[in-house]
């Protein structure tokens, strides 16, 4: 997973911008989890995927 900050973004120059390569279950649960923790930023998930990860 990789995660970058890129700071003084205009209209967000507070907010962070986390990139996330994989939605496997590593992927998606790092979405999740930075979610939790910040509600405000923004969370991009890079897949090759064609389908959104499933639990079940
Ligand atoms: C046949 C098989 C059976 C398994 N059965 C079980 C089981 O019963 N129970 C269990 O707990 N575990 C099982 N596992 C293991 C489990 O699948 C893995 O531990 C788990 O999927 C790893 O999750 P991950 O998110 O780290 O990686 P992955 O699930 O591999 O997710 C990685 C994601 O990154 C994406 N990706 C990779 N490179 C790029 C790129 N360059 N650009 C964009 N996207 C990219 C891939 O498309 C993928 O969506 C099994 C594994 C296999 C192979």
């Amino acid at each position: 997973m990789y995660m970058v900050e890129l700071a003084g973004r205009e209209g967000k120059p507070d907010t962070m911008h986390y990139i996330i390569i994989g939605n496997g279950v590593a992927g998606t649960t790092a979405a999740l989890n930075i979610r939790k923790t910040d509600a405000a930023g923004d969370i991009t998930v890079l897949t090759d995927e064609s389908h959104p990860f499933s639990a079940g």
